[in-house]
């Protein structure tokens, strides 16, 4: 042996020896069974990397059969209808027709046989966690079996079949385009496909090693808009994702007919005509772009087409497609959900212009997707109807006189286009509406009504707050309190109160204010009554509903009026949003939702304690509970209130504030609930305030009694992540929650 190779030789021992020496103080491992730790009643060893147990302290854990052929030097172990083979000097073991690699295979130490620990317990089925920071090996059995993973709702939603739920988390990648599902303590069904990728994802089932977990990823080549609170649902033993549905197929077929499709159920779309440049805008709500289609080549009608994710935030797919020569698709009546179908413009006929108060309507033959705008001085409101013919009925001009139109007139504008022009008493907004009868259809334009007159009144017994509207009010009267306020919504409604100077303040009413307020996505106009006290309020209507009468009450008039006031005790359930193996969204930095949300539902309760009610969280540290379970735990209790408490997250950081969520119920008392704890949010916050919003929430929806969650503010965005760190923007937060659900209940809680 030369010196060299002596050397080499020498070298390599040491290598060796150093390895088997840092690889058996690793195998000082802490190692659980089943929770159990059982380091010291099993013998380990490592070779070459790998940890390996004495098989009869295997056999022994696993009430296995243990067979051992000294002259074949083979080994076999039998437990529970699951049998591994595996012979020394061989890497390789054998489960039933399969043979599996490992490092070391087996090995002879002092006379006894050892085998690879991961794979031969893998192999009886058991899950390995180990924790590399502690050095601890957890051995589980799978606490749940993934039976199948498939696509439902045509793509849309995808459905995780499992024996039953075991804790489970959603983290969505920062660029939007990777959502992850893990499931801890499971196990896959070994007749499962991994042949679940579709037309828009490409799905991946990955068994994590060393982590005793079951992770599915699903990737898409555009963001995935996937809210975790709101796209996670639970359905018996499964878990249901859901995703917005996708832009399939754009195609222009020989028709003439333009279709777009969808992998699911599409909203209307709103489409509009920009004439100069011919082109034709088709905003989608709530569709993602996806994979498609796009079947438009040299066509006579369209020059070209152009798809793009025109936003997130709300989603909104934009179709642009400009036409060769000035043509107009109009929408055809739907027949499939996932489908909108245009076809070039026919001239349409319109008939029957007529008027009222406040209004005028017209029929037509066909769709129509006219422009309005307001011109000045005169005061006039304009309408341009491309493709359209007049028919019976339409005159030049029709004089009106009613207190908002003087006259409306009607001429052919140009080539294409007729004009509809209401000459109005002065400007003022106005909504459109269409409606389709009899395969008519039929078009109104009402004004917005407007303030004619508000006026303060005052006895010894009763505060009177009159409003007078132009025409027939669509209001919400809503009592807030602390500080006390009456408000009142009004729909279609102008803003034309900027002079509350003139009206007159006197006892009750301290302060007088208006503002523009979105409500179920409709621009309401709300007129706030600031009082110094409150005792209680109710409300008339006069002039054929063009006034309201608000008569507060100067104090307690009698005796049943101060007992309406006192609320009984109700039970408040506080939900703390994820838990234990699920952190929920993941902040800039890294705080983990589950936290915030824990700290400010705990706050809450304290908060609540202090008054007659009865509170109860459905979790009061860091654990996982099943959104079935968060539920069952509210219903079963009967409770008279649920609030969840969540923090938000979006894939553009600067996205921030706090948004309250509803589900819509003929009562309208989840609605209300949610009104009342986001008026204390949006004021008392000093963030952004983006509003309440409608929403299929499983735990808002499933829950019996009066429901709200909130999002208090958002993860990915930095500077709101350090608030929700702090205890005081916690406590605050709890606080503002707090209120709202007592002013909720002073008001809907005394029955
Ligand atoms: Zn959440």
């Amino acid at each position: 042996m030369s010196v060299l190779r002596k050397l080499a030789t020498i070298i390599l021992v040491t290598i060796i020896l150093s390895l088997i020496l840092t690889n058996n103080a690793a195998a000082q491992n802490t190692i659980y069974f089943n929770g159990q730790d059982i380091t010291s009643q099993i013998e380990t060893v490592s070779r070459e990397g790998e940890l390996l147990i004495r098989a009869r302290d295997l056999a022994e854990l696993l009430d296995a059969d243990l067979t051992w052929r000294p002259a074949l030097k083979s080994l076999e172990m039998e437990s529970q209808s699951v049998t591994i083979k595996i012979m020394a000097n061989s890497r390789y073991i054998q489960i039933e027709n399969d043979a599996i690699r490992t490092e070391a295979g087996l090995q002879l130490v002092d006379n006894q046989a050892y085998i690879p620990l991961a794979k031969s317990i893998e192999a009886f089925g058991y899950l390995l966690e180990y924790q590399r920071d502690n050095e601890e090996l957890y051995i589980f059995q799978p606490e749940t079996t993934i039976n199948n993973v498939s696509w439902q709702e045509d793509g849309n939603q995808l459905q995780i079949e499992m024996d039953e739920i075991t804790p489970y988390r959603v983290l969505h990648s920062e660029d939007g385009r990777e959502i992850t599902i893990e499931i801890d303590k499971a196990e896959i069904d070994q007749e499962f496909s991994d042949n679940i990728s579709n037309n828009n994802y490409y799905l991946r089932v990955v068994n994590v090693p060393d982590r005793a977990l079951l992770r599915l990823v699903i990737k898409s080549r555009t963001p995935i808009p996937f809210q975790i609170d709101g796209g996670v649902y639970e359905h018996e033993d499964s878990l249901v994702l859901s995703f917005l549905p996708q832009l399939k197929d754009i195609r222009l077929n020989e028709d003439n007919l333009l279709s777009v499709e969808a992998t699911g159920e599409i909203p209307d779309a709103r489409t509009k005509y920009l004439s100069e440049s011919r082109k034709m805008i088709i905003d989608i709500p709530s569709v993602v772009i996806g994979n498609f289609d796009l079947d438009i080549e040299e066509h006579p009608l369209i020059k070209d087409i152009k798809v793009t994710q025109h936003d997130l935030d709300p989603v909104i797919l934009r179709i642009e497609a400009t036409m060769a020569n000035g043509d107009i698709f109009k929408p055809v009546q739907r027949e499939k959900s996932n489908l909108l179908t245009f076809k070039p413009g026919q001239r349409s006929e319109i008939t029957d212009l007529e008027y009222a108060a406040g209004s005028f309507s017209f029929a037509s033959s066909s769709a129509l997707n006219p422009e309005l705008f307001l011109l000045e001085s005169p005061p006039r409101l304009v309408m341009n109807l491309y493709h359209v013919n007049r028919g019976s009925g339409i005159q030049d001009k029709i004089e009106v006189n009613n207190p908002q139109i003087t006259s409306l007139r009607t001429a052919r504008f140009d080539d294409q286009t007729v004009r509809i022009v209401a000459d109005l008493e002065e400007l003022t907004g106005y909504e459109w509406v269409e409606e389709q009868k009899n395969g008519l259809y039929y078009y109104t334009v009402n004004l917005k009504n407007k303030f004619s007159e508000i006026k303060t009144e005052d006895n010894a017994d009763y505060q009177y707050l009159n409003i007078l509207m132009d025409s027939r009010a669509n209001y919400e009267v809503k009592k807030f309190n602390y500080p006390h306020r009456i408000v009142v919504d009004f729909k279609n409604t102008l803003n034309n109160l900027d002079d509350f100077s003139r009206i007159e303040k006197s006892s009750l009413i301290k302060d007088i204010r208006s503002s523009n307020y979105q409500l179920e996505g409709e621009e309401v106009t709300r007129l706030v009554f600031e009082l110094n006290d409150y005792y209680s309020h109710r409300v008339e209507s006069y002039q054929d509903q063009k006034g309201i009468k608000i008569a507060l009450a100067k104090e307690y008039l009698n005796p049943e009026m101060k007992a309406e006031k006192i609320v009984k005790s109700q039970l408040i359930v506080i939900d703390a949003g994820h838990g234990g193996f699920d952190p929920g969204a993941i902040g800039a930095t890294g705080l983990e939702e589950k936290v915030s949300n824990l700290a400010i539902a705990k706050a809450t309760a304290k908060q609540l304690s202090k008054t007659n009610h009865k509170v109860l969280l459905t979790r009061d540290s860091d654990e996982f509970h099943s959104l079935q379970n968060r539920v069952k735990y509210a219903n079963d209790r009967k409770a008279d209130i649920f609030v969840s408490i969540h923090a938000n997250s979006f894939n553009n950081p600067q996205t921030g504030g706090v948004e309250t969520y509803y589900n819509q119920h003929e009562s309208n008392q989840n609605r209300f609930l949610a009104e009342k704890i986001h008026d204390k949010l949006g004021r008392g916050l000093k963030i952004n305030d983006r509003g309440i919003k409608e929403s299929n929430f499983y735990v808002i929806k499933y829950t019996k009694m009066p429901s709200a969650l909130v999002e208090v503010a958002f993860l990915s965005n930095a500077v709101e992540e350090n608030m929700l760190r702090t205890k005081s923007f916690q406590d605050r937060a709890a606080a503002l929650i707090a209120d709202g659900i007592l002013d909720y209940l002073e008001e809907n809680g005394g029955e």
